[in-house]
């Protein structure tokens, strides 16, 4: 492990730092009704570089309003496809001409490494560009033979509208993405929004808006109010949303999930997770080893679907640890503005207490930290990637989500017990499984309760297969043409052909 010293950012993100704290409603900046703001902090150093809006029910309300009356308005209702695919085409091509602007946002924001930044800033224009071909694509059924007979005849067919305004709650661990596939598909289909970024992080979506602006994109369709949790929770109660999608912690899903109640809103869920990662004897160990590393020390552990249970065959079990161990300690760590470090800061103080807390509940179930397993004495919430042995299956850290770089190492001996130690958790985001042996390789992905099962891979996503989790790791999916759908609803309409 080696930590750096930290670079800083360009003069076009400084110029965005100093500005006066402001949310984005109706296509211009517009203070917080109560004039509060939060300051913004770089985890990497721990000190601020901005200050927020602190935006709370008034300004939902003032969102929700501007999203509502371009919702109803023809420039945006009434756009062909080919229009409303335009306007994405151009956001994409707005947000890749500000490329390097915004990653450095990211990274001094978040802290994450700038190559994932970057990786991020690109995926989101793809999707932009996948979800405006599908905006061309979308068709209703025609069913009148279905509907017709005995004596009745009809002109039946189902039409797919937008749902509506949307409220889009967003986590810290990938800004940029998070806002994304959430915007991306909830435009194509017509859909207005309201992003409540984390307050973590409320930077990137801020100017994510103002280039959707540039792009052309009508004032109110896409409205940014930065806050906390009691902003998002006036999202969510909001009688005039009509579908919410969330990404955070299953805790706070939960309550989301009740709250949405009250209104039978729509709801889609992307929660958390404890994923396993599950590496055979037979596998090609070039690719399971540093596939096993990267599944958990990727962005620090802060991913969802972070591969935290690694589970190996016995026979391998000494020489995958010793090779993930070895990554977690050559993994030079800091700033994620210097290119050379693979691994940055947690995002904040609380986050990094929390996984050192967890590490102390570990060795005190017992466990045994073969790599890492300290904070960096250092400015910035560092830590050190860790691997653990020895424990349990009923232990707290091998079932709860830790969100940091912490992975709980554990033999297995054959299929049966994998599949068994690989779904005992409340649970179901991801899992990687490492084979050389194709049908070892699909019957256990298919015993495997996870939304996302990776083969000799690990974290791979594409906007048309379908993101999400199977029990508390979420409801409904993103991406997907199950997540295109989430932003629809279906009408049926009937035409009562019989007076002819
Ligand atoms: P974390 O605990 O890691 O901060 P959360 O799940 O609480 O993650 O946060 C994810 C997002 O949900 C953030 O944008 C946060 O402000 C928002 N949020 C927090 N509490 C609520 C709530 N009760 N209702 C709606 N959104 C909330």
């Amino acid at each position: 492990m080696v930590v750096d010293s930290t670079s800083g950012p360009g003069p076009s993100v400084s110029r965005f730092l100093v500005r006066d704290p402001a949310l984005w409603i109706g296509g211009k900046c517009v203070a917080a009704e109560s004039g509060e703001d939060f300051e913004v902090i770089d985890p990497a150093s721990g000190r601020p570089i901005a200050v927020a809006a602190r935006g709370g029910a008034a300004d939902i309300d003032k969102a929700v309003r501007a999203a509502r009356t371009a919702f109803e308005a023809a420039a945006w209702r009434d756009l062909s496809a080919g229009s409303r695919a335009q306007l994405l085409w151009r956001y994409a091509d707005v947000i890749e001409a500000h490329a390097q602007e915004l990653a450095e946002l990211e990274v001094l924001n978040n802290g994450m490494p700038i190559g994932f930044a970057q990786w991020s800033i690109a995926a989101s224009a793809n999707w932009l560009r996948h979800y405006a071909g599908l905006a061309g694509r979308l068709a209703g059924r025609h069913n009148s033979a279905a509907v017709s007979g005995d004596g009745q005849r009809f002109h039946a067919y189902t039409a797919p509208e937008p749902v509506g305004v949307v409220g889009l709650i967003t986590p810290w661990n990938g800004p940029i993405a998070g806002f994304m596939i959430k915007v991306a598909p909830a435009l194509a289909a017509g859909c207005t929004c309201i992003v409540k970024p984390a307050e973590n992080t409320p930077l990137t979506a801020l100017r994510l808006a103002e280039l959707a602006s540039q792009a052309g994109i009508p004032d109110g369709v896409l409205n940014v109010v930065t806050g906390f949790g009691d902003a998002g929770a006036a999202l969510v109660d909001h009688p005039g949303v009509d579908k919410i999608s969330f990404t955070g912690s299953t805790e706070t899903g939960k309550s989301v999930l009740r709250a949405a109640a009250n209104h039978i809103k729509r709801t889609t869920l992307e929660l958390g997770g404890k994923s396993p990662c599950i590496v055979f004897d037979d596998a090609d160990m070039d690719r399971a080893i540093p596939g096993a590393a990267q599944a958990i020390f990727a962005n620090s552990g802060q991913v969802c679907f972070a591969g935290s249970r690694l589970y190996v065959q016995r026979a391998s079990f000494d020489r995958v640890v010793e090779g993930v161990a070895a990554i977690a300690a050559s993994l030079r760590i800091g700033s994620g503005l210097d290119t050379g470090n693979a691994v940055g800061p947690m995002i904040s103080d609380r986050q990094r207490q929390r996984v050192v807390d967890y590490i102390a509940m570990g060795k005190a179930e017992g466990g045994e930290v073969v790599a890492g397993g300290r904070p960096l004495d250092r400015d910035g919430f560092f830590i050190e990637p860790t691997v653990f042995t020895n424990l349990a299956s009923s232990a707290r850290i091998v079932r709860e989500e830790i969100f940091g770089p912490v992975v709980v190492a554990t033999p297995f001996d054959d299929l049966e017990e994998v599949a068994a130690l690989g779904n005992d958790t409340n649970y179901g985001l991801g899992a990687g499984i490492f084979t050389s042996h194709l049908a070892k390789a699909h019957s256990l992905a298919a015993r495997l309760r996870a939304g996302n099962v990776w083969v000799n891979c690990y974290g791979v996503t594409h906007p048309a297969m379908p993101f999400g989790g199977f029990k508390e790791s979420g409801l409904g999916r993103e991406f997907g043409e199950e997540g295109f759908a989430a932003f629809l609803e279906t009408k049926s309409v009937f035409v009562d052909l019989g007076g002819l």
